[in-house]
């Protein structure tokens, strides 16, 4: 009997992710990781809105069950790829292959991905992105990037959403930043509050960066 390990299973996914890199080319692919309710989805929509102009933009929607993001997505007339986990709490290299094989990647600048709301295996799953991004909202608390490692020493970029609602926590804004520094040196943390627009010019500016990286690679 073959019994497989979680080794196992990450190993076939990281090779699946290194033929998924060739697969992407030029197109920058960013993963998009945060709890559900962080704001993933709405950071996605302003993101496009302020871009659509710029960049031939495309997104890969992770959800367990519904279509309800993708369909939000859909409203900006780009392609948008939905796929349903059925239960499973992360996306995985190879069907997120299978997602990116429906799109004209040689006409598109940037891929989003949005990951399954989950702050833990999501991180393990490499998916061949060019960076995975960490969303965290105030409200779920300052103590997140020191419970769930991973992802945040995996980050391009950390994006704290929701600050409108700072007043109404008791979320420690130093705290936080501290032990994200203490994980990851170089990830810059955005503060933004979504919904209204607010703090969105550096991330918008970081998308701009990482996209000039990719295509002069
Ligand atoms: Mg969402
Ligand atoms: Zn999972």
């Amino acid at each position: 009997m073959k019994v497989y390990m979680e080794q196992d299973i990450l190993q076939e996914n990281d090779d699946q992710a290194d033929e998924n890199r060739l697969l992407f080319g030029n197109t920058l692919v960013v993963n998009i990781i945060g709890s559900p309710g962080c704001g993933k989805t709405t950071l996605l929509e302003k993101t496009i809105e302020a871009l659509k102009d710029e960049y031939r933009l495309a997104v890969i929607e992770g959800d367990i069950y519904t279509t309800k993001d993708s369909e939000r997505i859909e409203k900006f007339g780009i392609p948008s790829i939905q796929i349903n986990t059925a239960g499973g709490c992360h996306l995985s290299a190879e069907i997120t292959s299978k997602a990116a094989s429906d799109l004209d990647l040689d006409d598109i600048d940037i891929l989003f991905i949005e990951n399954v709301g989950n702050l833990v295996c999501p991180a393990e799953f490499d998916l061949g992105e060019d960076s995975k991004v960490a969303v965290l909202s105030v409200v779920e608390g300052d103590d997140k990037p020191a419970k769930y490692p991973l992802l945040f020493s995996e980050a391009g970029a950390v994006l704290l959403t929701k600050t409108d609602l700072l007043p109404y926590t008791n979320f420690d804004k130093a705290s936080a930043e501290k032990d994200i520094r203490a994980l990851n040196g170089d990830a810059p943390i955005y503060e933004m509050n979504v919904l209204k627009g607010e703090g969105m010019d550096k991330w918008l500016d970081w998308l701009r960066v990482q996209h000039k990286a990719k295509t002069i690679k």
